[in-house]
């Protein structure tokens, strides 16, 4: 790590009291355990050390753009190292709390740090109903509203009242649901250009009986148990494309087990390549290749990848 072209930065984190580590391995930092040395990490705990981060990165001239990761439940790191700072929200905020809109309706204030599971057993807990389709999607709030994270039955942007933002000038701004643009495992945001900080996000549920919600998380569950949810992942590694399935174009096509070092296309989901220990990036890189070579060439169908690539 260069640390002149550090040192006013590490300085300013000090003083402010932000959390931040060097020269870390960013295996530890993805559901997959693979990925290079970053030069630094930086861990904010709330919106005054996020924005005190973004004034300092500005002011030591610590590049423009920077990498905002939550719990890497969808990102894949490469083995270069990076040489521009990591902005992670495993830290950030994850305080949850309800507006009662009226009998029915209920709105959840959440920090962008809260895991997806614990807004879900806050629901069951509460009866309340509407994000069932939270279980088994790891990662953070933040990190789900980003890619519109569900499945096909419901999506995070169904039931996303308002998001609150940071912008990589330090500004603030509550985004409404018309300027939400959700589609297919994104989220664009009329008016403001990609490098955002999601900060918090309002869900909309509704008061929902016990047995209903029990009933409607059978659904995901049966789901979940047809995926590697013991093995090290990304979840699904492709779209799906429109009207059929990546994970059965993947079998059709004869990779099911099909392996690259030490990563796997999965036995059970063959949209899911699994670290079965030492993998390393670039053998998940050529098998995303293989497989979309092939799908291409034997079935003319292009998938496109569901994950970043950092
Ligand atoms: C076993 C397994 C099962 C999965 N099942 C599902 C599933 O059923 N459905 C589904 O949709 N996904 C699924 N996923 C993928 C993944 O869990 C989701 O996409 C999740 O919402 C990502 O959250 P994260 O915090 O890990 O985000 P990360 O992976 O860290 O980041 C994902 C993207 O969001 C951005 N980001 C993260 N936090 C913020 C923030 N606060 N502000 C702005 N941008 C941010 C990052 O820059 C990146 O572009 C699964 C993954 C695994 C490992």
């Amino acid at each position: 790590m260069n640390k002149n072209r550090y040192a006013g930065l590490l300085n300013g984190l000090k003083a402010s009291k932000v959390e931040f580590l060097e020269n870390e391995s960013m295996s530890a930092y993805s559901s997959i355990k693979i990925g290079g040395l970053t030069d630094l990490i930086i861990f904010p705990k709330n919106e005054r050390e996020l924005v005190s981060i973004i004034n300092l990165l500005k002011v030591n001239s610590c590049g423009y753009y920077n990498y905002i990761i939550g719990r890497g439940t969808n990102i894949l790191f490469k083995d270069d190292r990076i040489c521009l700072p990591v902005i992670s929200f495993k830290k950030f905020n994850a305080n949850l709390s309800e507006n009662k809109k009226n009998k029915l309706e209920i709105v959840l204030e959440v920090g962008a740090g809260m895991p997806l599971s614990k807004i879900l057993n806050h629901a069951m807990k509460n009866n309340m109903g509407g994000c069932e389709f939270f279980y088994g999607i790891p990662g953070t709030l933040g990190g789900a509203v980003k890619m519109n994270a569900g499945s096909k039955e419901s999506v995070i942007g169904n039931i996303t009242n308002a998001i609150e933002i940071i912008t990589d000038e330090g500004l603030k701004y509550i985004i409404k649901k018309n300027d939400l643009k959700f589609s297919y495992r994104n989220l664009d945001i009329n008016g403001i250009k990609d490098n955002y900080f999601i900060t918090k996000a309002y869900l909309k549920l509704y008061k929902a009986s016990e047995s209903k919600i029990a009933e409607n998380i059978q659904i995901f569950k049966k789901r979940k148990s047809s995926q590697p949810l013991g093995d090290f992942s990304l979840g699904c590694i492709f779209k799906n494309p429109p009207g059929v399935s990546a994970g059965e174009i993947i079998e059709e096509i004869g990779f099911k087990g099909f392996s690259k070092g030490g990563a796997f296309v999965s036995e059970k989901h063959a949209n899911f390549i699994v670290n079965k220990g030492g993998a390393k990036p670039d053998d998940i890189i050529s098998l995303i290749k293989i497989i979309q070579e092939k799908a291409l060439s034997h079935k003319g169908i292009k998938l496109d990848m569901e994950i970043k690539i950092i």
